[in-house]
C-alpha cells in the first residue's frame, strides 16, 4: 500500500470508529496485516489508517530492536526508547499522564523531514486490540510519543501542527547536525525556549 503524503486532504479529516463486528471481519483483519507490512516496508514505528487513505480509527505500532542499531545507547536512554512488539490500536481514547518532553520526530506522511515536537512523557490509552478486546495501555518514553503521534492522525492532526518550527530539518541534516546531540544542546543551538 502507498502512504499518503502531506497536502492530501484525507490527512486533515477525522477518522470514524469501528464496530466490534467490523474489527473481526476478514476485511479489517486483512487491512491490519497490510498495514503491518506497509509500516515494515517504510520502515516506520507506527502507521494510522488515514495514512493509507482510510478514515478508520485504527493504527498499528511496532518498534523493533533492529531500528535502534545506529542510535548510541546514551541517545536511546535519553529517548527512553525500547522495543515495542507489533500491535494494533482501535478506537483509542488517550489521557496524557506525564510531563512535557521535547524530541525530534518524523512522519511517514512527511517523508524526508523531522522536527522537535513537545509530547507528554507518559500516556494511558484505552482501546481495542485486533481481536476487538478492550485493552488499557500504560506507556512512557518513546512508546508514549508514538501513541500520541498515531492518535493525532485519527483526528486529522500532524506533528507539524505541534512542532517547534525553527527545528524543522531534512533527515539528512538531522543526521549531520542534530541526531547525536543531547536535546538540551540542540535546543540551545536552535535558540528554543
Ligand atoms: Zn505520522
Amino acid at each position: 500500500m502507498s502512504i499518503v503524503q502531506v497536502g492530501d486532504p484525507i490527512l486533515r479529516r477525522t477518522a470514524r470508529e469501528l464496530s466490534r463486528k467490523e474489527v473481526l471481519s476478514a476485511e479489517i483483519q486483512d487491512l491490519i496485516a497490510q498495514m503491518r507490512e506497509t509500516m515494515r516496508a517504510a520502515p516506520g514505528v507506527g502507521l494510522a489508517a488515514p495514512q493509507i487513505g482510510l478514515l478508520l480509527r485504527i493504527a498499528v505500532i511496532e518498534d523493533l530492536t533492529e531500528y535502534h542499531k545506529d542510535i548510541p545507547p546514551e541517545r536511546l536512554a535519553e529517548l527512553a526508547r525500547s522495543p515495542v512488539p507489533f500491535h494494533a490500536i482501535i478506537n483509542p481514547k488517550i489521557v496524557l499522564t506525564g510531563e512535557p518532553i521535547e524530541f525530534f520526530e518524523g512522519c511517514l506522511s512527511m517523508a524526508g523531514f523531522s522536527a522537535i515536537v513537545t509530547r507528554s512523557s507518559a500516556v494511558r490509552v484505552e482501546c481495542w486490540n485486533a481481536q476487538a478486546e478492550p485493552v488499557s495501555i500504560e506507556a512512557s518514553g518513546w512508546y508514549a510519543r508514538i501513541l500520541q503521534h498515531e492518535i493525532d492522525h485519527l483526528n486529522g492532526t500532524l506533528y507539524i501542527d505541534r512542532m517547534k518550527s525553527r527545528s524543522l530539518s531534512t533527515i539528512d541534516n538531522l543526521i549531520r547536525h542534530w541526531k547525536m546531540k543531547p536535546i538540551n544542546q540542540v535546543k540551545a543551538e536552535l535558540e528554543l525556549g
